[in-house]
């Protein structure tokens, strides 16, 4: 097959989808594989050593998506408006596209995709199985993510995070609070606890409680009075008013003794939970700092903008967009890992075979044979309900 991995050139995108040791794999398993001019450049992968595992280097992007069978992306196809270039009509017709399309997001680009007759396949929604936890790029992008915020929360705190001795005085460590414990979540109490903070960790999800603890963080664990906080898939559900003003009661004081607070908690299609509100804001030390990694689906406090700082009553709060493309070494390899195995599912003895009595190739097909397939996408389309929040799980 013919293999094209793009340049990306959205805002802020600095991942590449494929690293050339996955394009080595591919090349081994005697595909073609074309690479965009510079598409591995801001993820410090050169195009000669993507010529050195056996690529292509191609400058001509319409040649490049226009004869390929396979391209591989990390967002979505540019289109539209405003974009660089009009990635999706690029698109061979018959052809096939793989990244994180957003399709709950941008239901747009799904109708796209369809009337060019592309099958395409979203990372956001491989099932979270045991069986596809290789090619879970959710979870992979949600651990540089955590790990980032931590760091980022760190170099704008104002102090020490580690406890230290010094003939100067003896500094007591900085106080950090995670909500949400999620993958981010506990990838952030972990880098944070590695820095030396004393860390406490919260989530609705009273099942997270062991692992918070065996990162060395404090669980915090608050009467809600609700019995069935999480779904059958093991997700959050969102709390009902009075559950959530409860929540709020019981967080402020918890929010108030923090030096740091990392925000991950989300809830599958609907906007993120608010967690702390003005006035709790109001509530915190001179120079504390939030950093809110829901800033893109409406964010964990109230005075989140994503993509800005704001600074309110002395706490700076940060509301990131795309935090993980700033450690893109790495997020591109893993991504490049799991994208390398779904391909695993969908290409057999050299051809694209594609079975849809598989959960992981049905769940995270977008689009097929010139129609929407992935039914809460074709809701959306038809108005059913409403786009919100990025992942689209
Ligand atoms: P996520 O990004 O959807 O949400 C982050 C966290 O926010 C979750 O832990 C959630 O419980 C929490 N949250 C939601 N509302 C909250 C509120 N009001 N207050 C406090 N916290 C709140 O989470 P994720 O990292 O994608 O993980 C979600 C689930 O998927 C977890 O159960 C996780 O164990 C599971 N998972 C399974 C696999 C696998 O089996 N392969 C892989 C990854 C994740």
């Amino acid at each position: 097959m013919k293999i094209s991995i793009p340049k990306e050139l959205a805002p802020l995108e600095l991942r590449v989808a494929l690293v050339p040791d996955s394009v080595a794999r591919l090349v081994k398993q005697g595909h073609e594989v074309c690479v965009e001019t510079g598409a591995g450049e801001r993820a410090s992968f050169t195009d000669a050593a993507y010529q050195a595992a056996g690529a292509q280097i191609v400058s001509d992007p319409a040649a490049l998506f226009g004869e390929s069978d396979l391209v591989l992306k990390v967002g979505a196809p540019l289109c539209g408006p405003g974009a660089a270039r009009d990635e999706v009509s690029m698109l061979r017709p018959g052809s096939a596209l793989i990244g994180f399309l957003e399709p709950l997001m941008r239901p747009d680009v799904a109708v796209l995709l369809a009337a060019r007759s592309v099958t395409s396949f979203s990372m956001e929604l491989v099932p979270r199985t045991t069986r596809a936890q290789n090619m879970d790029a959710l979870s992979s992008m949600a651990t540089v993510a955590g790990y980032k915020a931590a760091l980022l929360g760190a170099s704008t705190l104002p102090r020490f995070f580690p406890m230290l001795v010094t003939a100067a005085g003896t500094i007591p460590p900085a106080h950090v609070l995670v909500l949400g414990a999620g993958v981010a979540g506990l990838q952030a109490i972990a880098t944070t606890r590695r820095l030396g903070a004393v860390v406490e960790g919260y989530d609705v999800r009273p099942a997270v409680k062991e692992e918070i603890e065996s990162l060395g963080a404090t669980f915090v664990e608050l009467d809600l009075g609700a019995k069935d906080t999480q779904d059958a898939g093991g997700y959050a559900k969102e709390l009902s008013g009075d559950t959530h003003q409860r929540e709020l009661q019981l967080l402020a004081p918890v929010v108030a003794r923090a030096d740091l607070v990392i925000t991950t908690a989300r809830i599958p299609g609907v906007p993120a939970p608010m967690l702390i509100t003005e006035e709790m804001v109001k509530g915190m030390k001179y120079g504390s700092v939030i950093v809110d990694l829901a800033a893109d689906t409406g964010g964990n406090c109230a005075l989140t903008r994503a993509g800005e700082v704001v600074v309110a009553n002395g706490v700076t709060i940060l509301g990131p967009v795309n935090i993980v493309a700033q450690l893109p070494i790495h997020a591109s390899q893993m991504y490049s890992k799991n994208v390398l195995n779904f391909l695993g599912l969908l290409i057999k003895d050299g051809v694209m075979t594609l079975n849809f009595e598989d959960d992981i190739l049905k769940g995270s097909c977008v689009t097929h044979g010139g129609k929407i397939v992935h039914q809460r996408t074709r809701e959306r389309v038809e108005g059913a309900t409403q786009p919100v929040g990025a992942g689209g799980k």
